[in-house]
């Protein structure tokens, strides 16, 4: 109890015994000592105007007493809430987040000191301001307004939000805000407490990046190569779109391990990442899965043969000595390839569809790759070993070209000829141009083997013409590959140019699918090369699609009925019926037209019959190399 309380309670006590005394002395003293009653009431009088006097005083005193401990509660309240005041200011200037208080209107009243360092803004910059100077733009409107609507409702909001320093960096805080209220209810502040949580971040991509990358080679590993492979088995699946899987796998790692020690293994397998990242191109997503084990994901690959292309490219390059320290080391790998949809229906699957053709690669003796089944890895491979050789083929001179002549069904001459590809093997003889085009259409090879064969052809041309050959056309093949590139004209430019044959003698077969890729980039293409002033023609027509409309708008002066329409004649009715609507249509279109694969000599009868003007086939002649053609070979086919 305090002094001041313990002294008001002794004079109201005081009080009382003042009152107490002054009852006994009126009503029992007095009157025993004053017997006179005119006296007595006299004496009681004065004792009253005493009483009163001495009661005036008592309350005046009780009073003052109370008066002065009402004072000093008043003082030591605002004693306390100065103490609190400062004990605030203290806090609010000392702690590690920034604090901003704006007035109702969301004018800056007050900022603190680590406001200023976390911001970069002194106080006098930002009173006064809003507290949209500080945005980063990397919110749009409707996240500040959820943000106000939130602080009315429910008078805070706390988030993560990017504002941007003086110095223009963004960077994200952790704010809580609240709105602050009078007795009344009504807003009067709003304050903001934040902290800056860019070293958090950092720290979570920091731990976000040890999770799923390798710290040695810094790949993606088994964990984010598992979810980036299954994230794209999805994608495939959606988009009816193929995937290929490779674990690569370094045969012997261990022996380096053991030999030269573990730093040079961690060295070994740096290397080996490089050397990997440097083979594969761009968007393939290459990982470590551990120990000497890597993975390759190919998304949307073209063939299988593309992934055992890519698994053959890598076993080469990882040939290739890798210098270390001054010494020289030799690896192998083994390659384990599993294919989307072929193969497997889950990327886990995949995994370990994979894992298997690696064990199956290893077992082979190493240094090899293996698709998931087998059948495909002895095509595949056969497809890989066609390209090299072709490769081999091209640059040794090993590809030859055939003629073919076209005969005139009605004179019954040679007319003109059709240059064709032959691939003289040396261990296989001959291969045929339906085995490896497709190969060198896959593989890019096409370009520089058209472009050969063209050349031959067009000097062969010249040749012929220059010892008095009675030849109108060469006719040259040209792959649908070569179309869809837009410097076909240019190179044929070239050629033209080199081997100085008259463009009119040149005649370009162009088949329907060529034209189907892309229309009308091919169309435009059609209509340089005529520029040039060759002849065009539309090959094994009828098997592809062209619209009449689209054939109507091509420059095309010659179509060639296919073979397989041949074949049937002159039995078949659907063959029958469909050669000779072709007929018709190339002669109302105004263009000439040729039949191909004539083996007998009644397909030969039956054509001229319908005006089928010109004819190709065994039974005329095989393509047969340039000084094997008899010129003046005329079969009678009519019969007799
Ligand atoms: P194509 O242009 O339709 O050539 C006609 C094919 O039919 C040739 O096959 C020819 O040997 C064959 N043939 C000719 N007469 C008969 C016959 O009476 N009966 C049968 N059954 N077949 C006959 P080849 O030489 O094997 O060529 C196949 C295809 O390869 C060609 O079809 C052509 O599309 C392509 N090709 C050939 N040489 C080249 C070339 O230099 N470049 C490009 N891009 N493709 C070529
Ligand atoms: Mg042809
Ligand atoms: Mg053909």
């Amino acid at each position: 109890m305090s002094t001041i309380t313990r002294d008001a309670l002794k004079t109201a006590l005081l009080y009382g015994l003042l009152s107490i005394f002054w009852l006994v002395v009126c009503d029992y003293l007095l009157p025993l000592l004053i017997a006179d009653s005119g006296q007595l009431a006299h004496a009681q009088l004065m004792s009253g105007y005493v009483w009163l006097a001495l009661s005036a005083l008592a309350i005046y005193l009780a009073r003052s007493q109370l008066l002065a401990f009402m004072g000093v509660k008043a003082n030591a309240r605002r004693d306390q809430d100065m103490q609190h005041l400062r004990l605030a200011a203290a806090v609010f200037d000392s702690t590690l987040e920034g604090v901003l208080v704006t007035d109702a209107n969301g004018v800056i009243v007050h900022v603190n000191r680590a406001f200023m360092e976390i911001t970069g803004y002194q106080q006098d910059e930002v009173l006064g301001m809003r507290p949209s100077k500080f945005k980063s733009g990397r919110h749009g409107p409707d996240f500040y307004e959820r943000m106000y609507k939130t602080i009315l409702s429910a008078g805070q909001w706390s988030g993560e939000i990017w504002n941007r320093r003086k110095n223009g960096e963004i960077y994200p805080q952790w704010q809580s805000i609240r709105s602050i209220k009078d007795d009344k209810g009504a807003i009067t502040h709003f304050a903001a407490v934040f902290s800056d949580i860019s070293s958090i971040k950092r720290s979570e991509r920091e731990l976000a990046h040890l999770a799923h990358y390798d710290a040695l080679t810094g790949l993606p590993n088994r964990l984010l190569f598992s979810d980036r492979a299954e994230q794209a088995q999805t994608h495939a699946r959606r988009n009816k779109q193929t995937l290929a899987l490779l674990v690569i796998d370094l045969d012997h790692f261990q022996h380096i391990n053991d030999s030269l020690g573990h730093a040079v293994g961690d060295q070994v397998l740096k290397a080996v990442t490089e050397r990997l990242t440097a083979l594969l191109e761009n968007g393939v997503t290459l990982a470590r899965l551990g120990g000497d084990e890597f993975a390759v994901l190919i998304e949307n690959p073209q063939q299988a043969m593309q992934a055992a292309e890519l698994a053959q490219g890598l076993l080469d390059g990882l040939r290739e000595p890798f210098v270390l320290d001054n010494q020289s080391l030799f690896l192998t790998a083994s390659i384990g390839i599993s294919l989307f949809p072929n193969d497997a229906l889950s990327a886990e699957q995949l995994l370990r569809n994979a894992d298997a053709a690696l064990f199956h690669a290893k077992s082979q003796g190493r240094e090899s790759y293996a698709l998931y089944t087998e059948q495909l890895t002895a095509h595949a491979q056969r497809r890989v070993e066609l390209t090299g050789e072709l490769r081999r083929a091209i640059a040794q001179n090993e590809l030859r070209v055939f003629y073919q002549p076209i005969h005139n069904l009605l004179t019954r001459r040679i007319e003109g000829v059709e240059a064709l590809v032959r691939w003289q093997h040396p261990q296989r003889g001959m291969v045929s141009p339906g085995e490896f085009i497709p190969v060198a259409e896959q593989s890019g090879l096409i370009a520089d083997l058209d472009n050969w064969v063209l050349t031959q052809a067009c000097r062969q041309m010249c040749q012929w013409l220059n010892e008095g050959v009675q030849l109108s056309f060469v006719a040259v093949n040209v792959s649908s590959r070569l179309f869809s590139r837009g410097d076909l004209d240019h190179r044929v430019a070239r050629v033209l140019a080199e081997t100085g044959l008259a463009p009119g003698y040149l005649e370009l077969e162009v088949t329907e699918s060529a034209v189907m890729d892309d229309p009308e980039q091919a169309i435009e293409q059609m209509h340089r090369l005529r520029e040039l002033g060759l002849k065009l023609s539309i090959d094994d027509f009828g098997t592809g699609y062209s619209s009449l409309l689209r054939l109507k708008r091509m420059p095309v002066q010659k179509l060639k009925i296919d073979q397989g329409f041949v074949a049937g004649l002159p039995e078949d009715e659907d063959d029958i019926a469909i050669v000779t609507a072709i007929i018709a249509l190339a002669q109302a279109m105004g263009m000439r037209v040729l039949a191909e694969g004539i083996e007998q000599a009644d397909q030969a009868h039956f054509l001229l019959q319908k005006q089928c003007e010109l004819g190709q086939g065994y039974w005329f002649a095989r393509p047969m190399p340039a000084e094997q053609i008899d010129w003046q070979h005329a079969p009678v086919f009519a019969p007799v």
